[in-house]
């Protein structure tokens, strides 16, 4: 494995930023985060909700209010969506003027509560002049609102755009290839999200402390797995992405709904310190040992 791969750069960390972004009342006027469909949609659909949300905790959504259910149910008021389904129009291999003009002319309606948030997803199929066109918007919106921009690549939309957003890009997250590691990383999370005790945990990573070839490698490639499925709970728990995470796992859902995010950043917390020791070189028993004790 590459050292420091995609878990230094994944979804979870970004969505972390902006949590943090959010809850010290930094709201950026514009975003874009380029990446996968399925990442891109996760990530800014959370970040919408966040934003949205009316009794935010930490920056990240409650789950709980009028807001997170109509949110949820895909009937926010004060959420605008533009991607080519959407788009008026009939060339349907890109977004023009027309589409900017209707949001623009939907931004400036009153918002139900304090603003709104514009998504345009597929960014990158908006053509040169609806790019143009969205200049002014992206400078100056409407009153408090948000834009949020979803492309593939940043490299498809115009610089001018660009330095008007904060931009993101976010990986496809990385780990989940070993499907050894990967049962052994559901068992451990499974075991953790239910309480077990520690000699239980520590038990259940004897495949790992007894590993004799490449024990150092195994645990960090173990490690990332994990950082994996707690990104994917993390992303459940914001209900930003719906069936397709962790798909192959029946319990998955069970497990998110058992999980709240303060037992889930200290998972996180002590996963990264583990993962810190490792790559400093520390025993390996040792570190796995006492992750079982702090996670
Ligand atoms: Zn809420």
């Amino acid at each position: 494995m590459t050292p420091m791969s995609p878990a230094e750069n994944d979804n979870r960390k970004v969505l972390e930023q902006l949590q943090a972004l959010l809850a010290g009342g930094k709201v950026v006027h514009a975003f874009l985060f380029t990446g996968s469909r399925d990442a891109r949609l996760a990530v800014g659909k959370a970040l919408a909700k966040a934003i949205l949300c009316e009794d935010p905790a930490e920056g990240a959504a409650c789950r709980n209010c009028a807001s997170c259910h109509k949110f949820d149910h895909g009937n926010h008021e004060d959420f605008l969506y533009l991607d080519l389904e959407t788009a008026p129009g009939n060339a349907k291999t890109q977004i023009g003027v027309d589409g900017v003009e209707a949001l623009q002319e939907q931004l400036k309606l009153k918002p139900f509560g304090r603003r709104h948030v514009a998504m345009i997803e597929e960014a990158h199929l908006l053509n040169t002049a609806a790019q143009n066109k969205l200049l002014k918007t992206l400078e100056e919106p409407a009153g408090d609102s948000v834009l949020i921009l979803l492309a593939e690549k940043k490299e498809e939309l115009l610089p001018t755009v660009l330095s008007r957003c904060s931009v993101y890009h976010l990986e496809e997250g990385g780990g989940h290839t070993d499907p050894e590691l990967l049962a052994l990383a559901r068992s451990f999370f499974a075991l953790c999200a239910a309480g077990a005790l520690f000699y239980r945990r520590r038990d259940c990573l004897k495949p790992l402390l007894e590993e004799k070839a490449e024990p150092r490698e195994k645990a960090l490639a173990f490690l990332l797995t994990l950082e994996g499925i707690c990104r994917d709970v993390l992303l459940c728990l914001c209900k930003a992405q719906n069936g397709a995470l962790q798909a192959d796992w029946p319990a998955f859902e069970e497990l998110c709904a058992k999980m709240d995010l303060e037992a889930l950043k200290r998972e996180i917390g002590a996963i990264e310190e583990a993962n810190r020791c490792l790559r400093l070189g520390y025993n390996v028993g040792y570190t796995l040992k006492k992750m079982c004790l702090n996670i």
